[in-house]
């Protein structure tokens, strides 16, 4: 339970006061309309955002009585708009008054994303598009994708298929390529 005097954002509703990541999009026409918008190229006035709260948990994420909050939205692949204003506003729908308790705020572009970590093409936080053809074909078309033309080798990461995320299945799959091709084992 996250004690009272630590829930700095006033959420309106009170479960959203100990969460430790929110999804706010309204209904979900407006969250398909506003992810549409963005597959156009369009950066929507109210995009879907999605909010972590990790203060709440690990106070070594904020100075001592201070809070961290770390949100983002969807924009077109290496846009650099800069989409504070459309966060605040998606917030403060949902916990009036919360732009008054910012003191200071940081924020990242797609390009400086890809700056930061070439595997983020454009921005995109999954490795590159996760399209049909992308998640069975990454890095290459090929029957064991994970098997490297280098004898012994073997990829993983969010460059192989099923693609970007933490569901650790890409290891899971390159493990039991290496399993089979090097030892005869299969799993
Ligand atoms: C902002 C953001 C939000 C996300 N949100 C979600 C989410 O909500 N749900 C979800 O499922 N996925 C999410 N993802 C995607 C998910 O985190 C990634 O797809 C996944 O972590 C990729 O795993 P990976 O092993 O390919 O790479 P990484 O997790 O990036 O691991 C690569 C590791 O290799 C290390 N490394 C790099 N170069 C070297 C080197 N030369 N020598 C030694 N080590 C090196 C790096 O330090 C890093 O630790 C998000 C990603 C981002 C960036």
């Amino acid at each position: 339970m996250v004690p009272e005097h630590l829930k700095p954002v006033p959420w309106i509703n009170q479960d959203c006061k100990g969460a430790g990541t929110l999804h706010l999009g309204g209904s979900f026409e407006e969250i398909a309309f506003s992810e549409r918008e963005v597959w156009k190229g369009n950066h929507p006035e109210k995009p879907y955002v999605l909010v972590s709260q990790p203060s709440l948990f690990d106070e070594s994420r904020a100075p001592k009585g201070k809070h961290t909050l770390w949100a983002y939205c969807h924009v077109p692949n290496n846009s650099d708009k800069d989409c504070s204003e459309e966060i605040i506003n998606q917030i403060e729908r949902y916990a009036p008054g919360f732009r008054d308790i910012i003191i200071s705020t940081h924020t990242i572009s797609a390009p400086e994303f890809e700056a930061y970590n070439q595997n983020y093409i454009g921005g995109d936080i999954n490795g590159g598009a996760q399209t049909v053809k992308q998640l069975l074909g990454r890095p290459v078309f090929q029957w064991d994708p994970y098997k490297l033309p280098a004898d012994g080798m073997y990829i993983c990461s969010s460059s192989t298929p099923p693609g970007g995320g933490v569901h650790g299945m890409c290891g899971f799959h390159a493990a039991k390529s290496a399993l089979k091709n090097e030892f005869g084992i299969r799993v």
